[in-house]
């Protein structure tokens, strides 16, 4: 028999790692540093693919300080999928083994608060204890632009194998696209606005068909809505001015039943009132520096519902079905790869939306 207080290894494990380094803001290093280890209910996972979040580029630049990273040096890193490599003590009769291909999601709740007990971890009440068992990867702990990462196995879906990594690497984008339509009901036939054309708004584009919307109009700008008008989305290039007055026209004065707010930008934020019709959901994932003022007394006597949208709970294996029966698209968003160690490069990618950067994906130790 097995000692169940040992961590089991596959013979693959390096005892060190390159990892992409945040050492101050703005200031990222590739460095050789020590694997991590796994503890109770963990497992350790070689990273295969591993793709830039626009939340990596605000903690980069210090926007979420002091609460993203909590402290330096910090990796960070939660869209991406792997290979389990070892298992950490007591985990050995849970449904992961070594070999299992998984797809990672940011975060573990305590698993036992009010919150985690009726499946909102992602709103857990020991948010940011350790000691609780809580993390959130990449952003209060050790994140995967590294060659291993350390992951409770809460935070992971298993994939299957002919699934390719880089589809993994999507799945917390994709379900935060997926957790933001859910928030808003989307009904059969409705007409939905994504206000947004980055990786959350491409991915509630992509969940809002899954789930029966009859019409989506996408607001955004760039090479993006190219990619978007191929994928046949309706688009709306907001650089042209006049978004609310365009969707009034577009819907024949209805304006939509369902608006997803993914821009996270003052005026984006402002426009989901604006292009909501009489009875609709709004949800909202971006936060802008800014808040507007909303038209609140059309909100409260046009029965409006305004759902907040935090993280993607409960949506890994949902999505992995959903990619599976190819019910959403994922690879028309890969615009780019590059190596780990080419961090900053990619990083330059995405900010400054080269060719429509949309999914910017990194392969640690290639
Ligand atoms: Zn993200
Ligand atoms: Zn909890």
């Amino acid at each position: 028999m097995s000692d169940l207080n040992q961590v089991h290894y596959s013979e693959k494990v390096k005892e060190s790692m390159e990892a992409v380094i945040l050492s101050a803001p703005g200031e990222l290093l590739v460095k050789e540093v020590a694997t991590p280890v796994p503890g109770p209910s963990e497992v350790l996972v070689h990273v295969k693919c591993t793709t830039i979040c626009g939340t990596d580029i605000e903690i980069i630049k210090g926007s979420h300080l002091p609460r993203w990273p909590r402290k330096f040096p910090a990796i960070l890193g939660h869209e991406w999928s792997g290979e389990i490599v070892a298992l950490g003590p007591m985990t050995e009769a849970s449904n992961f083994k070594i070999g299992d291909h998984v797809a990672g999601t940011s975060h573990a709740g305590c698993g036992a608060c009010r919150s985690c007990l009726t499946g909102r971890y992602n709103l857990c009440l020991n948010y940011g204890n350790d000691s609780t068992g809580h993390r959130q990867y990449g952003h209060v702990s050790q994140g995967t632009y590294a060659e291993y990462v350390v992951n409770n196995i809460r935070s992971l879906h298993k994939m299957p194998e002919e699934l390719p990594f880089e589809f993994g690497s999507a799945v917390d984008p994709v379900g935060c696209g997926l957790w933001t339509v859910k928030r808003a009901s989307v009904n059969p036939g409705d007409t939905v606005v994504v206000l947004g054309s980055g990786p959350i708004g491409v991915f509630a584009y992509e969940c809002a068909k899954a789930l029966g919307a009859g019409r989506v109009i996408v607001v955004g700008g760039g090479k993006r809505l190219d990619i978007l008008r191929e994928q046949g989305a309706e688009v709306v290039n907001y650089r042209e001015g006049k978004v609310p007055e365009k969707i009034n026209d577009l819907t024949r004065g209805e304006k939509a039943q369902v608006v997803l707010e993914t821009a996270g930008t003052t005026e984006s934020f402002k426009w989901t009132v604006d292009c909501a019709g009489k009875g609709a959901r709004i949800a909202i994932t971006g936060i802008p520096d800014n808040i507007p003022d909303l038209a609140w007394k059309r909100v409260v006597l046009e029965e409006m519902d305004i759902a907040g949208v935090r993280a993607n709970p409960n949506c890994g294996d949902e999505v992995i079905s959903l990619i599976e029966n190819n019910r959403i698209q994922v690879r028309p968003y890969i615009t780019h790869s590059f190596p780990l160690r080419e961090y900053q490069r990619a990083h330059d990618v995405f900010v400054a939306r080269e060719d429509g950067a949309l999914l910017v994906n990194l392969y640690p130790g290639t």
